[in-house]
């Protein structure tokens, strides 16, 4: 009996955890979310053998059991316990995670906010199928209820523009423009804007889809030479609300579909440890710590925000400030086989959620929509420095982590800030540069 006992709990349920039937509902309208989704074991998992060792126990909690042997060789389960904000089970489907992720985050962008979601997990675990699925990923049932509130009396003045494209080894190439590559400047008011991306109206959801699925296939069959393996990538897709009334497109606001680049370890692609591997790995581990620091000063409205970390937070940047949202969803395979992963993918989602519940309120200051003074100034500005205390913890707390070694470079995260100086493309721009008419606008 002994054996089955809880050798250790990670984290054991906090805040409204406990016993599933006492969770309360987690608040839709919270500003950050993190979100848990199990996909059902494949057939080949089944054919294989291989167990479902992933229990939600609630809607908000789930438990993961592994089983381990003693070095006695005594067989026994461990189990770790974890609470979010949301769990979908292997039940769940697409409209109903749709329902409880990004609806909410769609009203959000009406009121003139930015809302960004995130599917963060191992390659396979169901990031592609919950996001950018061609009949009902959440982007498709995103823009059926865009246009729907776009027809609406009150928000007929506006339109909805798509940018789509991918960030592999921190460069930036556009997936609507034969992987052009791109680059990400900020103007003189510190927005950052990408530079001849292209931008295609939208004026239905079938419009979107079919942008989406010309951008999708110029993805896997880029024509830029060695081509990246697209879960080694960060696919985004934005669509922005832009005012029209005026005698220029204003942007409203902004909903960002992100399908991040798998986390899982080097090792479990079976890769030899090549240049390149290393390389992707290094860059995946640090926009993945960057984007959690990000999420963290978003909750906490902090001063400092660590959008220089990675090309990915600095392209997202005016999704970290001001009026902004974010909805993660951790995407987590059920078998026995990707445990670690698993844990992995848990515990960094953990992580993103207690640094929601655990800022004490001195860290906090205010922001304001456009608050600049708030942010991060000038990308090229050497002496740009965040809390060191507070570094000095984040990077303890990131050594107890398992990303990095297996790329066979070690840990990343406390060279993060300085890898990414090697090859930062950003640089200031004049003052007449204007977000929208640098945007190689398509209009139509
Ligand atoms: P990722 O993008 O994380 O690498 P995918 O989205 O491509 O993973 O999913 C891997 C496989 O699992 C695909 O065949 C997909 O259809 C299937 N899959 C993922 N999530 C689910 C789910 N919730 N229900 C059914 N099948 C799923
Ligand atoms: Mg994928």
């Amino acid at each position: 009996m002994g054996g089955l006992r809880p050798k250790t709990a990670q984290r054991p349920t906090r805040g409204e955890g406990g016993p599933a039937g006492r969770e309360t509902p987690s608040n839709l309208n919270d500003k950050i979310r993190v979100c848990v989704r199990k996909r059902p074991l494949s057939g080949k998992e089944k054919a294989k053998g291989d167990k479902d060792i992933v229990q939600p126990t609630g809607s908000r909690s789930l438990a993961v059991l592994e089983p381990k042997v003693k070095v006695d060789l005594t067989k026994y389960i461990e189990e770790s316990r974890f609470t979010f904000d949301e769990v979908f089970d292997e039940h769940a489907d697409n409209t109903q995670v749709y329902a409880r992720t990004a609806k909410p985050l769609v009203e959000y962008i009406f009121g003139g906010g930015n809302a960004t979601c995130f599917a963060y997990g191992q390659t396979g675990s169901g990031k592609t199928y919950t996001m950018m699925d061609t009949h009902n990923g959440l982007y498709i049932q995103a823009a059926e209820d865009l246009f729907a509130l776009l027809r609406q009396p009150g928000n007929q003045h506006m339109q909805a523009f798509v940018t789509f494209y991918e960030i592999y080894l921190a460069n930036l190439f556009d997936l609507l423009n034969d992987r052009k590559k791109l680059f990400a400047r900020e103007d003189a008011s510190q927005n950052v804007c990408i530079q001849g991306v292209r931008e295609v109206l939208i004026q239905s959801p079938e419009d979107l889809m079919s942008v989406f699925e010309y951008g999708h296939s110029c993805r896997s069959t880029g024509s830029t030479g060695a081509n990246a393996d697209s879960s080694r990538s960060h696919a985004i897709l934005q669509i922005a609300l832009k005012d029209m009334s005026g005698r220029r497109p204003v942007q409203h606001g902004k909903l960002s579909f992100i399908d991040l680049a798998g986390n899982e370890r080097g090792a479990d692609r079976g890769d030899s440890a090549n240049k390149q591997t290393m390389m992707e790995g290094a860059e995946i581990n640090k926009s993945l710590l960057a984007l959690k620091e990000c999420i963290r000063a978003l909750d906490l409205n902090k001063r400092h925000q660590p959008f220089r970390q990675s090309k990915l937070t600095q392209v997202l940047k005016d999704s970290f400030i001001g009026n902004s949202r974010a909805c993660m969803i951790a995407t987590i395979s059920p078998n026995t086989s990707n445990s670690d992963n698993t844990l992995n993918t848990l515990r960094y989602a953990d992580r993103v959620k207690a640094m929601k519940s655990n800022g004490s309120a001195g860290e906090t200051e205010p922001t304001g929509v456009g608050s600049d003074e708030y942010c991060d100034t000038g990308l090229d500005d050497p002496a740009y420095e965040d809390d060191p205390k507070e570094r000095a913890q984040e990077a303890a707390t990131d050594a107890g982590y398992e990303w990095g070694a297996a790329y066979g470079r070690g840990p990343v995260h406390g060279s993060a800030r300085d890898a990414f100086r090697e090859e930062d493309e950003y640089e200031l721009v004049g003052e007449a540069d204007d977000e929208f008419a640098t945007a190689g606008t398509t209009y139509g």
